[in-house]
């Protein structure tokens, strides 16, 4: 079998029309103008790239997009002051604090500070909260956006094996709670997770957020099953620069029913959740119909 590539790039290229057509639409109607403001604390070379795309896309959508960008030695004293002020700031319906911070600040402090409304990366503990209680939350990006390529492929997950590979705060948990939300049978597998292969030969659908390059091969993988690639890992091959991601994506494509590229599956898809979100705290902040198909 040769796997169906589901192309993250043309979805996430849809989702930002999407957006765009709902931003319009809100401006006419109510004459309100979402908007994000990304916080940047320091100069670490790969927030910096982030940050520029995450402006640049917020304004092709027709959001207002606010940077800030601080010293690397800024204060929590400062910073905080700073998300209070955009927590009070109506012209702002979602903030996001750029990770990781400097270490001298105190992540989830900082996070925590964030008004939950406007927490459009959805790592505030009520909206943690939220999700691992089925309520109406803001669902953290990159998870979002596997949901919506498992949902736009499948239609419904209802009864599927998941296997998440990965257990982490802003990827493996929330993963497992939308795919639980999705009526999957979940396994979530970690670094103690023993036999580790046959866990995962029992998925229809395998989502790897582990961090490892290529770890996972296809003799992994069950035949037909759906592979969603969350690792985005940087090596030397062929005295190449090369991304791959956390499974092996020859010998996986031969196996897998379907599976996402690294790059272009995934990863383009955050950013485009990211901007989902923004207009859907937008939404919410003004009682505006929250738009089908860009939540959980
Ligand atoms: P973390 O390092 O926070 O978590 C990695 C998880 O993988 C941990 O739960 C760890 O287990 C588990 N793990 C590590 N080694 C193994 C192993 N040998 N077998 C099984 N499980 C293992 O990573 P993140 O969740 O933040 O990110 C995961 C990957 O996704 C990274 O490559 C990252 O770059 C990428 N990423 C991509 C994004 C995108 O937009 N496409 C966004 C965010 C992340 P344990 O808990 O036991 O240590």
């Amino acid at each position: 079998m040769t796997a169906t590539v589901i192309d993250g790039k043309a979805f996430a290229a849809t989702v930002r029309e999407n957006v765009a057509a709902h931003v319009t639409r809100i401006k006419d109607e109510s004459g309100v103008t979402p908007g994000l403001a990304v916080v940047l604390v320091g100069e670490d070379p790969a927030s910096q790239v982030y940050v520029r795309s995450k402006g640049k896309q917020t304004v092709e959508v027709g959001m207002k997009s606010v940077e800030h960008k601080l010293d690397v030695d800024t204060s929590e004293a400062d910073l905080l002051a700073l998300i209070d002020q955009l927590n009070n700031d109506e012209s702002i319906h979602g903030i996001l604090v750029q990770l990781p911070l400097p270490a001298h600040l105190n992540e989830d402090l900082v996070i925590n500070s964030i008004d939950p409304a406007k927490d459009v990366d959805g790592f505030h503990i009520s909206n943690v909260g939220l999700l691992g209680t089925g309520q109406k939350a803001m669902v953290p990006c990159t998870p979002l956006g596997c949901l919506m390529m498992l949902r736009d492929h499948h239609g419904s997950l209802s009864g599927m094996n998941a296997v998440v590979i990965g257990r982490s705060n802003i990827v493996g948990k929330p993963m497992a709670n939308l795919l639980l939300g999705d009526s999957c049978t979940v396994t979530i597998a970690h670094s103690r997770t023993k036999d580790l292969p046959d866990v995962v030969r029992a998925a229809d659908i395998v989502v790897a957020a582990v961090g490892r390059p290529e770890m996972v091969p296809g003799d992994w993988i069950r035949e037909g099953a759906t592979v969603i690639d969350v690792g985005i890992n940087r090596i030397e091959r062929d005295g190449k620069n090369k991304l791959v991601g956390d499974v092996d994506y020859v010998s996986c494509s031969e196996v897998a029913g379907a599976i996402t590229p690294v790059p272009g599956g995934v990863g383009p898809m955050t950013i485009a959740c990211l901007l989902a979100n923004t207009l859907t705290a937008c939404c919410r902040a003004n009682n505006l119909v929250e738009p089908e198909g860009l939540t959980a």
